[in-house]
């Protein structure tokens, strides 16, 4: 049995070719990439890897031409398609659907739902089942079900775990058998690009990809372009990134594999990367970290109640005694992040600082979390945390007026400034991992300046 998929491109009208122009034009699917773990009936079926290369860049006028489907036939093994019964596909006469369709409601549990549909009396058959025996503990109200009685006893359950997974129970001789399956998840390419006029968000909309996806853009590129200060009408991004597909239906977009920013001008690549450890971070096109070693502020949401200052007046010492940190006024409670990948040095009561974590980040560097009101579970002395890894909770224990978070930035044990310190870069990939960095970007890279070429923009 096969399916048969019809992936259309858009055609490109006259308008349109204009808007690519201008930038608001989205290109889909080069390289489409088949990862397919597909577990069909608790077994697993097949791994397939499919590369389709239809490159309309390799002749531009391709791309503008309207043979624009592509039909790819993906083999699967035969199975039983029951779970898909609805209204006939093939277009034959309607015919009436055997299946229970049920939405778990506010209190339900399998037992309740067997009641209503008289069938109370089978629960027992099933319960044991393994399958069966995890259900019932994850069972939410939303959740879907189906279930096709015969005779006015239970044939056939299938339950909805997520879009793509679900738990086929079925009559099996004298008892019942069950088995998970896992429909088969398209990874598929695609690229987006678009010329910003109002705003980023705008743009994303006119190029066609998520406000999930422009929210991956941006933080990708938050340590070099403030996008609440640096975005001009003009600025222009392309992206190369993974859709998902099961079934023929868009479940999510994302990750971004590559992007270019133009801001102000100035170009910016992101490159992802996955080291042989598994971590995964954007690069420079040469390598670079795009983060920083430090984000700026440890709690979100917040604002300034008392700036870094030298000379200032102590609200509850009244004498002069340097306020050597920043105070983030925030809601009890409020998460509280470690500006920077380090280890715990310190974790504890410190006199007028209260509840405190101190965090050692290499040689050079450190930072003060002060008057916390808990910290989080597992935060130890040497425990290491990452980057904006949560390490407490805001509070006011210590000397505090209000709720706030006294935060502090030394740098060889010097106080600095938390708002205006100049932040260290991430270090570089190492030079042992260069090479395999370029290998596996280089595509992506000829990829963003080839419709650099195309739409004449850079
Ligand atoms: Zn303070």
């Amino acid at each position: 049995m096969t399916w048969n998929k019809d992936f259309k491109r858009p055609r490109i009208s006259p308008n349109q070719a204009h808007a690519r122009k201008s930038g608001h034009h989205r290109w889909i699917v080069r390289g489409v990439l088949f990862i397919v773990t597909a577990s069909v009936l608790g077994v697993v079926l097949a791994t397939t890897h499919k590369s389709l290369s239809v490159d309309p860049a390799a002749s531009p006028s391709q791309a503008t031409d309207s043979s624009d489907v592509i039909s790819l036939t993906i083999p699967v093994p035969p199975t039983n398609r029951s779970d898909f019964i609805g209204p006939s596909p093939l277009g034959k006469a309607p015919e009436i659907d055997p299946w229970e369709h049920i939405t778990v409601k506010k209190g339900d549990t399998l037992s309740t739902i067997f009641s209503r549909l008289e069938i109370h009396s089978q629960l027992h058959n099933i319960t044991s089942l393994p399958e069966i025996k995890k259900l019932l503990k994850s069972i939410r109200p939303g959740d879907r079900l189906q279930i096709l009685k015969d005779n006015g006893a239970l044939a056939e359950l299938i339950y909805h775990k997520s879009e793509t997974e679900r738990v086929h129970v079925k009559r099996d001789g004298d008892g019942y058998a069950a088995s998970k399956i896992s429909d088969p998840i398209e990874h598929r390419q695609a690229v987006a690009e678009a010329t910003i006029e109002d705003s980023l968000f705008l743009a994303g909309k006119k190029a066609g990809i998520s406000d999930n996806l422009i929210m991956q853009l941006a933080e990708t590129f938050e340590y070099d372009i403030d996008f609440a200060l640096d975005i001009r009408t003009g600025d222009h991004f392309r992206v190369i990134y993974q859709e998902q597909f099961a079934n023929g239906k868009k479940l999510k977009d994302g990750p971004i594999l590559a992007a270019q920013f133009i801001n102000k001008g100035k170009t910016y690549y992101a490159f992802r990367y996955t080291n042989p450890k598994g971590e995964t971070a954007y690069y420079s096109a040469d390598g670079r970290s795009l983060k920083k070693a430090f984000i700026r502020t440890p709690v979100k949401f917040s604002r300034i109640s008392s700036h870094f200052n030298p000379k200032r007046k102590h609200p509850i010492l009244h004498k002069v005694r340097a306020h050597r940190g920043v105070d983030y006024a925030a809601p009890k409670g409020t998460p509280v992040k470690s500006t920077g990948e380090g280890k715990v040095t310190f974790v504890g009561w410190k006199k007028g600082y209260g509840k405190t974590i101190i965090v050692q980040h290499g040689s050079r560097y450190s930072t003060l979390y002060a008057h916390l009101s808990g910290f989080k579970k597992g935060i130890k002395r040497g425990r290491r945390v990452k980057q904006g890894q949560v390490i407490g909770f805001v509070g006011k224990t210590g000397s505090a007026t209000g709720y706030h978070l006294h935060y502090e930035f030394r740098v060889n044990n010097v106080h600095k400034n938390p708002v205006t310190v100049k932040l260290p870069k991430a270090p570089p990939l190492p030079k042992s991992l260069k090479t395999d960095f370029m290998t596996q970007t280089a595509a992506l890279k000829a990829q963003l300046d080839r419709y650099a070429s195309l739409s004449g923009k850079d």
